[in-house]
């Protein structure tokens, strides 16, 4: 591990466990501030393209990406989603233009998650650092937080030890180093369960808007993917056959079934390990906000390290990681709920409040992710 002096004048070397969205842009975010940290990998590589996953980009995680020059790049190759609406049956209950935000984004974008670390990865080569995949991280407990000691485990067995002075944990919703620091994932889990199927068309679709269809009990959302390709979500297990496909599937591309939690971890550091994105929250996919607030860890972090601050970090994320957990674990409430009183007040009354263009703009806001603090580093405006 390289090292370099930060602000307070100290020499620093670090490693990053996981080389997901969170640990690629801290490793970038570090890079082009003159760090070398070292990246490992427990997987293979990149996860393939053709599972989408963390399919939004919003305007937020846009700004933090254009110092590097990752943004023009998500930018050109991501899908924009104009549009986007919630109904009820034939009722339109909420129709947003994601393009009425202020700032040089739209609120969103979409861009599937295999592509948006290719992208990291590419710019961090320039940088001169690659990952290093089938590396696995192995702690039981970390005896000494202020200088950690960590074990490395190679695809081909061979074992390291590194001390570096600061280890930095993106390894995602089972993160070994969270477990190794002994920190709990308090927090609940619904019921329910997401299903998930990306259809490819052979006819052209309109792949330009997002849609939520309520159909009490349940959903199905649609959300594009590329400019042939959309994404059902749904809590109705039989949600394939409730799908009005409006032009030829050429081939069912990607599916999954996952159960959703609301956990987060705090604080969010100890000494000189520092957790950030899955590994310190996790919540459900409305209003996408996962890799964009782990994106947004990763960037708080490379900066406090490089003022020499980042024994702050913990308390400027939390108020960040709390709200966005109030706000996605609400939304998810509204749109999974099952009691008739509280459905017919809410398809009463959403509509009538998202009139008020107040309303309007703060949910516009949250979408695009200017509700948490602004990167005080970017000196334009959003
Ligand atoms: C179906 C689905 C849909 C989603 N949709 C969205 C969406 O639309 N928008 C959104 O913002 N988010 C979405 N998410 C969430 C998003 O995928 C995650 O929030 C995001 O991947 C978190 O990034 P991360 O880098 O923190 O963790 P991960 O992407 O999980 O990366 C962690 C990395 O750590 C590695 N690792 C694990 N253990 C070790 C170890 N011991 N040593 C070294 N490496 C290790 C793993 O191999 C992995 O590469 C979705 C998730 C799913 C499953």
């Amino acid at each position: 591990m390289a090292e370099r002096i930060d602000g307070e004048g100290r020499s620093r070397s670090i490693l990053i466990a996981g080389a997901g969205p969170v640990g690629l842009t801290a490793a970038l975010e570090l890079a082009r501030r003159g760090f070398a940290p070292r990246i490992v990998d427990a997987g293979a590589g990149p996860i393939p393209l053709e599972e989408s996953r963390a399919l939004g980009v919003n305007a937020r995680t846009l700004t933090l990406l254009s110092p590097s020059g990752v943004a023009g790049r998500i930018v050109a190759a991501a899908q924009p989603i104009e549009r986007f609406r919630a109904r009820s049956g034939e009722r339109i209950l909420v129709q947003l233009d994601t393009r009425n935000v202020k700032g040089r984004f739209s609120a969103i974008r979409a861009l599937s998650q295999g592509a948006t670390e290719r992208l990291l990865i590419e710019v961090l080569a320039a940088h001169g650092i690659a990952p290093e995949w089938r590396t696995a991280v192995v702690a039981e407990t970390i005896a000494d937080v202020h200088k950690p000691e960590v074990v490395l485990r190679r695809g081909d067995g061979t074992m390291e030890t590194v001390l570096p002075d600061i280890l930095i944990g993106a390894d995602g919703a089972h993160s070994v180093v969270r477990k190794a620091l002994g920190a709990g994932f308090p927090g609940e889990a619904l019921e329910a369960f997401f299903y998930l199927a990306d259809f490819r068309y052979s006819g052209p679709v309109d792949t330009h808007y997002g849609e939520v269809s309520i159909f009490d009990p349940g959903l199905i959302a649609r959300l594009p993917v590329s400019a042939d390709t959309i994404r059902y979500i749904s809590t109705l297990e039989d949600f394939e056959s409730r799908i009005v496909h409006l032009a030829a599937v050429a081939e069912k591309t990607w599916a999954s079934q996952f159960r959703i939690h609301f956990r987060h971890v705090e604080p969010m550091a100890r000494g000189n390990v520092f957790l950030a994105g899955d590994a310190a929250h996790i919540h459900s996919p409305a209003g996408a906000r996962g890799m964009n607030l782990g994106i947004e860890d990763a960037c708080w972090l490379a900066w406090l390290i490089a003022e020499g601050r980042e024994q702050e970090y913990s308390g400027l994320r939390i108020p960040a990681v709390k709200q966005v957990l109030k706000q996605t674990y609400g939304l998810t409430r509204l749109v999974t709920m099952r009691n008739p009183l509280a459905i017919a007040a809410r398809n009463l009354f959403a509509p009538l409040l998202l009139r008020f263009g107040p309303a309007r703009r703060t949910l516009l806001r949250s979408v695009a992710g200017y509700d948490t603090p602004r990167p005080p580093w970017i000196d334009w405006a959003e």
